[in-house]
């Protein structure tokens, strides 16, 4: 999944004042812009959909270039628990092997696409109107490639990072996220990482081409499912009685319906607010300042969470009902009605209080149980030095663009990491318009050419000034 977080949350942004837009020059020469075009198109050619041969494929696809880069052998390893669920992990030796490494992470399978969905073939990378397009090209082949022509170009320039490179490259972030959970298991070396940059995430927002935020994900609600369940003895629906567990399921539903979790801010959710209140209209700037610096009233939270669903989502832990079923005839009383409330709970908020709420909540009649097992995944700690490389590539790509730090409502490999206690960035410079809704998942997948090669640029530039030693400018 690649949640662009920058259409929802950047939504109400205007366009601040700047002079240049996010795709002036890049520091890129043709022959490397060639490459860079040559290694996408052939993954995006891969149909690596995931749980299917085509995951391995792209394993093999990737681990000849970086072989062939001068990779030793050792060093690019194809592993997991079975053939679908084969992650690539490729080590850049460093200077200090002693420093704790950083890993640099992508996905290398798709959700599947149907051609017949499609205006074109979606195994088949093509490029039209300024557009590359294909499966996956956004999600998350873009930032695979990225990680895969920089390797490459900093291995043929003899670049030795000051510590360790760890690229994992994992099959099934689209599905079950086994296979970052099998490497986190059996590879300790990435448990004991410094930190991680994940190109499934992040995000710059654009509006006519200017920049007006960039997003860095730090942090990722926690997924969680619930049943909610009534029962009766049921009998014949000529004679009703007042106890009904259809009645009873909806009454308890309508009580959720009209309740919200508590407010709880974070580092990482103070942060969002405050670093997009400059570009808001002034009523909405106002509200996000007040949040951001500890004014959590009943009015000004209830202000801020009108003005959009997904503030309201940043705030609080959230909970929906998504199904509903009940009864099993027409002419009977109903034995039984469910529903699957599906939370999306702040990153400290422990599952089973939130349970212990919804029961609470919903009242005796109706029973809550959980359907499957909840991952926590602490939000990361804003880093000095990572949200310092990003400002200043900021104005080197962006035009200067307000750097946001983010909680995403989805969930990436990231949630994995974060919970096997690495600190997880989603920093993807990959930049759109934030009225064009994004095609990740859906039919005619596509990427600006432009946006495609900046966001390259800028990933070489984030790694090398963060890992060190930046190469002097020829
Ligand atoms: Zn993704």
């Amino acid at each position: 999944m690649r949640p662009r977080a920058s259409a929802q949350t950047l939504l109400l942004m205007f366009a601040t004042a700047t002079s240049l837009t996010a795709q002036s020059t890049t520091p890129t020469t043709a022959a490397q812009r060639a490459e860079e075009r040559a290694i996408l198109g052939e993954f995006v050619s891969i149909n690596s959909s995931s749980n299917t041969a085509g995951v391995q494929r792209i394993g093999l696809a990737v681990a000849r270039r970086l072989r062939a880069a001068g990779f030793a052998a050792a060093d690019v390893q194809l592993v997991g628990p079975s053939p679908t669920l084969t992650s690539l992990v490729v080590r850049y030796r460093g200077r200090n092997a002693a420093q704790k490494p950083v890993l640099l992470m992508a996905h290398m399978d798709v959700v599947p696409a149907l051609a017949s969905d499609w205006s074109r073939a979606p195994f088949t990378f093509g490029e039209a109107d300024g557009w590359y397009y294909g499966r996956g090209v956004e999600d998350n082949k873009a930032g695979l490639a990225a990680i895969v022509a920089t390797f490459v170009r900093w291995k043929r320039a003899g670049w030795v990072p000051e510590r360790n490179l760890i690229a994992v490259l994992t099959a099934d972030e689209e599905t079950d996220g086994l296979s970052i959970r099998w490497l986190l298991k059996h590879r300790p070396e990435l448990r004991n990482a410094e930190y991680a940059l994940n190109t499934d995430a992040g995000a710059v927002s654009l509006q006519d081409g200017k920049a007006l935020g960039v997003s860095m994900q730090a942090s990722e609600k926690v997924y969680a499912d619930f049943i909610l369940e009534s029962r009766n003895p049921g009998g014949h629906s000529s004679v009703p009685r007042a106890d009904n567990a259809i009645y009873e399921l909806s009454a308890g539903l309508s009580r959720l319906g009209a309740f919200t979790f508590p407010v709880r801010m974070n580092e990482v959710s103070t942060a969002f607010f405050r670093e997009s209140a400059g570009s808001q209209e002034p009523r909405v700037t106002a509200l996000m300042r007040a949040v951001a610096t500890g004014q959590l009233d009943s009015a000004t939270v209830a202000g801020l969470a009108a003005v959009n669903a997904y503030f309201n989502s940043v705030m609080r832990t959230t909970c929906v009902a998504t199904r509903l079923a009940g009864g099993h005839a027409d002419n009977a009383l109903p034995q039984k009605a469910t529903a699957l409330v599906n939370c999306r709970m702040l990153p400290d908020d422990p599952v089973d209080s939130v349970m212990a709420v919804l029961q609470r909540v919903v009242g005796p009649k109706v029973t809550v149980s959980r359907t499957r097992e909840v991952v926590p995944s602490p939000a990361s700690p804003l880093r000095a030095d990572i949200l310092a490389a990003m400002n200043a590539l900021s104005k080197t790509f962006f035009n200067g663009a307000a750097v946001v730090p983010e909680m995403s409502t989805g969930a990436t490999d990231g949630l994995f990491t974060r919970n096997a206690g690495v600190p997880t960035y989603g920093v993807a410079g990959l930049a759109a318009e934030q009225n064009e809704p994004s095609r990740a998942h859906g039919r005619d997948e596509r990427i600006g050419v432009e946006a495609f090669h900046t966001s390259v640029a800028f990933w070489n530039q984030l790694v090398q000034r963060l890992v060190g030693p930046v190469p002097a400018l020829p």
